[in-house]
């Protein structure tokens, strides 16, 4: 295909068709919320184009349309746009694509977590990738049975790249230890996977940007239980905004896996006193999942 050229209808329709069999997969880890959305802007697409697009398992009848050639418009300051040229009185100026899909796997098959790095890349979907030294994805076992997901890295995991090695995670580490485990026996990562500014809190686009990743993560590794390391992390895989001091010690599921909410590290070094009620939450973990072997 010529640089800036359009796939011909045959092509297009294809590519939705791909498009929704990824968003198929996505719908496990992202939720029905984002996948009707993103549907909904897949139908606009294929009926602006004027293509017939047939979807395995959608409950969306085909779209059909008379096909008019397609032409392309760009310019540097605005995106490209795609209009119909014919027939028609006027000529509908479509929004282009639906968002890139942040993760181009269209398999069933939960990625690799390698493949989710891959894929990360030099990551720059949000305005975090302008401040960080070191992207932190996460460290550990790819095939841990427990996960910690905590925030977003602070100034020292930004300078090593990896998530909870400050004060945090010297807590984190030991807390880890109290349960049975070592650091590599588990698996550790971050809501946002790139240090905000002065460790303020992460902001909902950046969060948005990151979520298909941890989502990926999650997916890959399937472990039998996550431990939601504070607000972030809780909020964000549970879809609520009900506060952390409520979520805490109840056991909640993340498609499917069991998941417990606890205080963030960083938040029982500012709070000492409440060390005894996270506690209360990891041996709650500790009775239902008994480490094996241990
Ligand atoms: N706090 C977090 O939430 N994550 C880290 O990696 C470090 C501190």
């Amino acid at each position: 295909m010529a640089d800036g050229a359009l796939p011909a209808a045959d092509s297009l329709a294809e590519v939705l068709a791909d498009v929704r069999r990824y968003l198929g997969w996505h719908r496990d880890v992202a939720g029905e919320e984002l996948h009707a959305s993103m549907d909904g802007a897949l139908d606009a697409i294929a009926a602006a184009m004027s293509v017939e697009v047939t979807v395995e398992g959608s409950s969306t009848p085909p779209v059909v349309v008379e096909y008019a050639e397609v032409s392309t418009e760009t310019s540097a300051a605005e995106p490209r746009s795609v209009q119909r040229e014919s027939p028609g009185p006027r000529a509908p100026v479509i929004p282009a694509a639906a968002p890139e899909p942040a993760l181009s796997r269209r398999s069933d098959e939960p990625p690799r977590l390698d493949e989710v790095r891959r894929e990360l890349g030099d990551c720059k979907r949000c305005k975090l990738c302008s401040g960080r030294k070191n992207l932190v994805f996460g460290v550990g076992n790819p095939r841990a049975r427990l996960v910690f997901v905590g925030e977003g890295p602070g100034a020292e995991e930004d300078n090593q790249g990896i998530p909870f090695v400050g004060a945090a995670g010297q807590l984190l580490t030991k807390m880890i230890a109290a349960m049975g485990y070592i650091r590599d026996e588990v698996y550790i990562c971050n809501v946002v996977k790139c240090r905000p500014p002065g460790n303020r809190n992460p902001e909902p686009d950046e969060i948005q940007a990151c979520q298909p990743f941890l989502e990926a993560q999650l997916h890959a590794i399937r472990p039998s239980v996550i431990i939601a390391l504070g607000k972030f992390a809780a909020q964000t895989l549970l879809r609520t905004d009900t506060p952390i001091t409520r979520l805490r010690g109840q056991w909640r599921e993340y498609v499917g896996i069991p998941l417990m909410p606890t205080f963030h590290p960083a938040y029982l070094l500012r709070n000492p006193a409440e060390k005894k009620s996270a506690w209360v939450d990891l041996q709650a973990v500790m009775a239902r999942f008994p480490k094996a072997g241990g």
